[in-house]
């Protein structure tokens, strides 16, 4: 270990910063985010370090370095471009015992600075010794992206309750149980997506219970969490944590196996089907079982294809857990309109062809669709159907007989975004013939408007894998 990793106390304290460029700026901003006092010592500030001069963020002695400048530092950072400065600055710092800093010369330092995920009062810092500033910035964007940016809430919570905590468990082992019960359970999961009020509530309904000396019971908690359109690579941060963390996933057939397969190797799976007028499990069912297995105590993933609160059923579901009081969250996504059109080169709306797109539903009932049709055929408009496979005959008749021009462009996208998708650009008195002939796997979407047209040119996403499964469920 070429150096002990510390964390610094500036605060109120003086620090120095030898140079005016860019480079000291930045390490002027991170002493001040530190809470320390900044002086620099420049013959001329750049314009970053003026501005924060003139609003009485840090102190400049207009000049060069001098020895003088050193007295009373609690930390010093040479940044010039003057090697000789720099080494001057650094030798005079070592013999007077403070701390000292060059930038990109390790060999002159008495401390490095990392690079730093900032979750206050959680911090993280990443060094490589010196070696490759590149690489630290690397591994701290992996770590970035591993920490919920809301852990500097949960420290802070934590902290606040600590004193409650001693007195509560006077034992340690029992106090390091309770917070170990908490950071896995519920509580923490409310802090990390916002529900600070309800976090606090329920901690401080298992000190009370911690208190009456009642054991923890153990609800569980239920994440309805969107799944996106197919890529893996589309999950969010959130969606990617609670699948990894959940106890068990319960998913439906529009979930795709590469998603599937960033859950947890040892978590139990629950297919909850929807085929196409095959429901494997009906809602009322499926409602009754993510209560159930809550009320076991577990952590339930309820994943679902594209966003939840999209022609998902997300809300019927989520309303029978609040009435029965789990504990839950809702995680966005990717809904397949977006993915698809993303990936298939067609821009949902544009300047010069749609100013507004509608997201409607194609789903036959009794051989017919309910749609209010001169709503959907406003000019400078796209429409996107889900669920439109089966009704696309009617959806081109429909939108011809209320006025659309037959020579509409309209598309129909398989498999949106994964290595099967197909693009089919047709015009609206042509789409049925061409989705007739073709083989189409679901699920499918269609997209009609002048948008349509810009497919050819802006098309980038171009598999040209072997068919293979991507969908389907159990
Ligand atoms: N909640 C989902 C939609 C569920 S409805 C979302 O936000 O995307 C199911 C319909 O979504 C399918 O019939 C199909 O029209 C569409 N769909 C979902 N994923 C798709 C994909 N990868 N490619 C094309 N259409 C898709």
């Amino acid at each position: 270990m070429d150096f002990l990793p510390v964390f610094l106390n500036l605060k109120g304290r003086s620090c120095l910063v030898v140079g005016g460029g860019e480079v000291a700026a930045r390490k002027v901003g991170l002493l001040r985010e530190a809470g320390a006092e900044a002086t620099v010592v420049a013959p001329r500030l750049c314009p970053v370090l003026q501005a924060m001069a003139e609003r009485g963020e840090l102190a400049h002695r207009q000049g060069g370095f001098e020895a003088g400048d050193l007295g009373g530092r609690a930390a010093v950072i040479a940044a010039t471009d003057d090697g000789a400065v720099n080494e001057r600055v650094s030798a005079l710092a070592r013999e007077r015992g403070i701390p000292v800093n060059v930038v990109d010369n390790p060999r002159l330092c008495t401390f490095i600075v990392p690079s730093i995920i900032d979750r206050s009062p959680v911090q993280i810092a990443v060094s490589t010794g010196g070696a490759s500033p590149v690489l630290a910035r690397l591994l701290r964007s992996r770590l970035e992206t591993l920490i919920p940016s809301r852990y500097g809430d949960v420290g802070a919570l934590l902290e606040e309750y600590r004193g409650r905590a001693k007195q509560v468990f006077a034992d340690v082992d029992a106090r390091r149980r309770f917070w170990e019960s908490v950071l896995q359970g519920p509580i923490l999961e409310m802090v990390l997506s916002g529900q600070d009020a309800a976090a606090r509530e329920t901690l401080e309904k298992a000190f009370a219970q911690a208190q009456a000396g009642g054991a923890e019971h153990g609800v569980g908690e239920v994440y309805l969490v969107g799944g996106g359109p197919g890529d893996p690579d589309l999950l969010t941060f959130r969606a990617l944590r609670l699948l990894q963390q959940a106890d068990v996933v319960v998913h439906d057939r529009l979930v795709s196996k590469e998603v599937l397969a960033m859950m947890r190797r040892d978590a139990e799976r629950v297919y909850v089907g929807k085929e196409r007028d095959n429901h494997a499990l009906p809602q009322e069912d499926i409602n009754q079982l993510l209560v159930r297995l809550a009320k076991e105590g577990k952590r339930v993933c309820r994943l679902k294809g594209g966003d939840p609160f999209i022609f998902g059923r997300g809300g019927e579901e989520i309303d029978t857990l609040a009435e029965e009081g789990i504990p839950f969250q809702v995680v966005p996504a990717i809904t397949a309109a977006s993915g698809v059109a993303a990936y298939a080169g067609i821009p949902l709306t544009h300047r010069d062809y749609a100013h507004s797109v509608v997201f409607t539903t194609g789903h036959l009932k009794d051989g017919t669709m309910d749609l209010n049709w001169s709503v959907l055929v406003q000019p400078k408009q796209t429409v996107v159907f889900y669920m439109g496979l089966h009704g696309v005959d009617i959806i081109c008749k429909e939108l011809i007989a209320h006025g659309m021009l037959t020579t509409m462009p309209a598309a129909l996208v398989q498999q949106g975004t994964t290595p099967n998708q197909r693009v089919f650009t047709a015009t609206l008195d042509t789409l049925p013939g061409v989705v007739h002939s073709a083989a189409i796997k679901p699920p499918t979407l269609i997209i009609v408007g002048e948008v349509v047209k810009l497919h050819d040119k802006l098309k980038w996403f171009d598999p040209q894998h072997e068919e293979q499964e991507i969908f389907g469920g159990g």
